[in-house]
């Protein structure tokens, strides 16, 4: 399973029309936290696309000073979900149909895919890529036999609503035309400023409060529903009118900058409030609360915050080395761990510790932190998580294993506890967030944590 990435889209006017690259590659630049894999970014001059993309980090891919002028930008930066982890799968993707050129960059992931593509293929489609953002485009080329620049976005809108299901944070550029598009549910978080007569469109709104004056509000784009943005249009609708709700938690449990504000909550704020919930849920006797950096810092502000207990810098961060939990392959993700964290043995020696860090999915990385904590001279290591167990994995776009490899889909909490070698665990219960969310609760999916799909 794979696909948890960051999504940009520009439509500007006259002198931004030479900076557009620039502005892209600053946006992309601060969503980098959502996929490290590759990046990329479309230009269109109103003739062609021109693209530039490549495999590593915004900084890496767009080093030799790449610079293109136009009306029209898309960007995307990339965590493979599904696809493999190379060039070929970077984002955006550029097709050419009827010898006009479509680009699109997707955050998301498909839950009919593997339906679609297997049609497709029994047709004698043949596919390019592994990725589900390529079966966008032979779905539109199937229903529109026209050339891109005459898509439109409502149209494409009802061919969605009707053939794709999944989470989608779409953007796609033709040479006269930027289109975006947001799935029914709302799975992943779609923002977008207008400043003066430009547009512009990110997956969180922490990218996009660089590029936009203070005093102009950033708007959420509403579930289900699309824009167009030409030089002779801006059209904005609706192409679901679904009612049903599908917001990804797992965004405020670790995906989302904590400095975010996404489905109507601030992620810090949220990651705070599951932290105290867990004190109060579990409290322990401790010495010392120590986040483990960075996606458990918010968490262990609570928690400190409810129990009294003091937070300590007890772990540093290299800020060099990529998230742990969006590694593709095993093997990277253990030797990331030990070059990640480092413990100040001041800090811990001979100190009870709570260990608050925002989710447990394979249990390994935790494993070695324990050890590295007990190693620095911990007399008691416990281990507190801000969500509850990861029991199932995710169709929607966020790299969560398969069962067999999720530590919590087959060992109860005592056997996890053994097996990572803490002297406590405790997780935040379900019953907690849903008190937590209130009347919101049934806006969220929570799938990976109580197996409902929504
Ligand atoms: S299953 Fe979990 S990770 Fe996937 S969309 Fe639902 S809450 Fe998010």
């Amino acid at each position: 399973m794979k696909e948890e990435c960051g999504v940009f889209g520009a439509f500007v006017q006259g002198e931004l029309e030479t900076k557009v690259f620039e502005i892209a590659k600053t946006v992309l630049f601060h969503l980098q936290h959502r996929g490290q894999e590759a990046a990329g970014i479309v230009i269109s001059d109103g003739k062609r696309l021109k693209q530039h993309k490549g495999i590593g980090l915004v900084q890496g891919v767009f080093a030799n000073g790449e610079n293109y002028k136009g009306q029209i930008a898309i960007g995307h930066v990339r965590y493979s979900t599904r696809g493999r982890s190379d060039l070929l799968h970077a984002q955006p993707l550029i097709a050419e149909y009827l010898g006009h050129e479509i680009a699109i960059a997707h955050n998301g992931q498909l839950d009919n895919a593997d339906e679609i593509r297997k049609n497709f293929e029994k047709q004698g489609t043949i596919f390019i890529t592994r990725s589900d953002t390529e079966i966008f485009l032979h779905v539109l080329t199937r229903n529109l036999r026209k050339p891109p620049i005459e898509w439109s976005a409502k149209e494409i809108g009802e061919i969605f609503s009707k053939e794709i299901s999944g989470s989608y944070s779409l953007a796609i550029a033709t040479a006269n035309k930027l289109m975006i598009f947001r799935d029914p549910k709302g799975y992943r978080p779609l923002f977008y400023s207008k400043v003066d007569d430009n547009y512009f469109f990110a997956s969180e709104d922490s990218a996009l409060k660089i590029i936009t004056p203070e005093e102009i509000d950033i708007k959420e784009v509403e579930q289900g529903s699309y824009f167009e943005i030409s030089k002779e249009t801006i059209e904005k609708g609706k192409f679901s009118e679904s009612k049903n709700s599908a917001h990804c938690f797992f965004e405020f449990v670790y995906f989302a900058r904590p400095d975010s504000n996404i489905f109507g909550h601030s992620v810090h704020v949220i990651r705070e409030e599951l932290g105290k919930l867990l004190a109060k849920e579990k409290p322990v006797e401790a010495d010392i609360v120590v986040p483990v950096m960075d996606s458990g810092f918010s968490a262990s502000l609570g928690y400190s915050k409810q129990s009294k207990i003091p937070l300590e810098l007890g772990l540093v961060r290299n800020h060099w080395v990529g998230r742990t939990f969006i590694k593709p392959q095993q093997s990277i993700r253990q030797q990331s761990v030990k070059n990640k964290l480092h413990p100040i043995e001041r800090v811990i020696k001979n100190n009870r510790v709570v260990l608050v860090d925002d989710s447990l999915v394979r249990g390994t990385t935790m494993k070695e932190i324990v050890n590295m904590v007990r190693l620095a001279g911990a007399r008691e290591v416990h281990v507190a998580i801000a969500s509850p167990p990861v029991k199932y994995p995710c169709y929607w776009g966020i790299d969560i294993p398969t069962s067999e490899e999720l530590v919590a889909s087959n060992k109860t909490i005592e056997e996890i506890k053994n097996e990572i070698g803490c002297d406590s665990l405790a997780y935040v219960s379900l019953k907690g967030i849903k008190e937590l969310l209130g009347d919101e609760y049934e806006k969220f999916c929570l799938h990976c944590f109580n197996g409902r799909k929504k």
